[in-house]
């Protein structure tokens, strides 16, 4: 459902360097774009299932200007960090030329990508030179039959664009890997150790219950569980008290010391009161919370000569209407709720 955006004159508020405040007074200073909502894979839990998957037509997505001065407005109220997301965002043409867009506005001190690596063998160093500070990498199995059958994609190029990236300087590389029980559940241990020899972060993400191909009751396994695995107890520090950072992902040490592994857990253990974030949609739709369907429309304000200002006020209205805690209402299940069409 899109809102529509009527600019709001009653709602003051005056910009500060730190980001500007919703109802219950978290600062929002994180701003996640998705570019697109076309990907080159096709995650079961990330889109409804192929047939009933359409892609927004070209003429309905963001040009590049309007994702700059999108940007531009927001970093003027305080947004100091944004992360470009999708779809995947490589398969848009062009994304070095948006990267060093957003990079050259003043208040922007973090910007980072997702993608699934595919497409990084060949675009890392055009990256690096446009701007970009870092990357999250989605990474489900090790196993190259579990991979093809879950994403549809290959597991080689993402190994190599991985390594490019290392090689082009995208560092620290983060990795995410959504838990899925008879899924992948049992590659956590693996990929503990993958990331490690690689000098990589790896961030252990529930499943959340999104419009999606897979069934999530039978899939969704806690990051508890997961926890209290031998495997998971021989490598991680699990007695240690899960520190929390100015992020979703809670991280616990590695034994060995060399490092340690994140959990993202949505689902067992809301994030909602530390939440920073805003989310445009490819298609224009600012949205303040994940689950929550009330987004507004920037696209159709940009296009019919809306002025910063009213972006502004949009933007501020967002802020009113983001809820205290987002929740995941199973009969909201609209095509739009995937995470395909809202960008992860
Ligand atoms: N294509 C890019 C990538 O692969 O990272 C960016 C988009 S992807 C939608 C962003 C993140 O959303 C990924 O880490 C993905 O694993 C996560 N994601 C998608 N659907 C999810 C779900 N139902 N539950 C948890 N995480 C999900």
């Amino acid at each position: 459902m899109m809102v529509e955006a009527f600019p709001i004159c009653f709602f003051e508020q005056v910009p500060s360097q730190a980001g500007f405040t919703d109802r219950f007074g978290r600062k929002l200073t994180y701003l996640r774009i998705s570019v697109t909502d076309r990907c080159n894979m096709r995650c079961d839990y990330c889109r409804p299932s192929a047939d009933a998957y359409k892609a927004e037509s070209h003429a309905q997505i963001l040009r590049y200007e309007e994702i700059e001065r999108i940007a531009s407005v927001a970093a003027s109220l305080g947004v100091t960090k944004i992360r470009i997301t999708g779809g995947e965002p490589l398969v848009r043409r062009d994304l070095p030329q948006l990267i060093e867009k957003l990079s050259n506005i003043s208040g922007i001190t973090d910007l980072a990508l997702s993608t699934n690596a595919t497409l990084l063998g060949k675009y890392a160093d055009d990256l690096v030179k446009a701007g970009l500070h870092r990357i999250n990498v989605s990474i489900d199995s090790l196993n190259t039959l579990r991979f093809r059958k879950l994403t549809g994609g290959e597991l080689a190029p993402v190994l190599a664009g991985i390594q490019a990236a290392k090689e082009a300087g995208l560092t620290p590389i983060k990795l995410n890997t959504v838990l899925m029980r008879g899924i992948n559940d049992d590659e956590v241990a693996g990929l503990i150790d993958f990331a490690s020899d690689i000098g990589a972060t790896i961030r252990f993400i529930e499943l959340m219950p999104m419009k999606q191909g897979l069934n999530w009751e039978k899939h969704y396994i806690s990051i508890d569980e997961i926890l209290k695995r031998d495997d998971v107890k021989e490598r991680v520090d699990v007695d240690t008290a899960l520190q929390t950072g100015n992020t979703a992902a809670r991280y616990l040490p590695m034994k060995d010391a060399s490092g340690e592994v994140g959990f993202i857990m949505p689902m067992s253990e809301r994030f909602c009161e530390g939440c920073n974030r805003l989310r445009l949609t490819a298609d224009g739709g600012l949205r303040s919370c994940l689950p929550a369907d009330n987004q507004l429309n920037l696209r159709d304000l940009l296009r019919s000569g809306g002025s910063d200002d009213d972006i502004r006020a949009v933007f501020l209205r967002s802020a009113l209407i983001k809820p205290e805690i987002g929740t995941y209402d199973f009969d909201s299940d609209t095509e739009k709720r995937s995470m395909i069409h809202i960008g992860g």
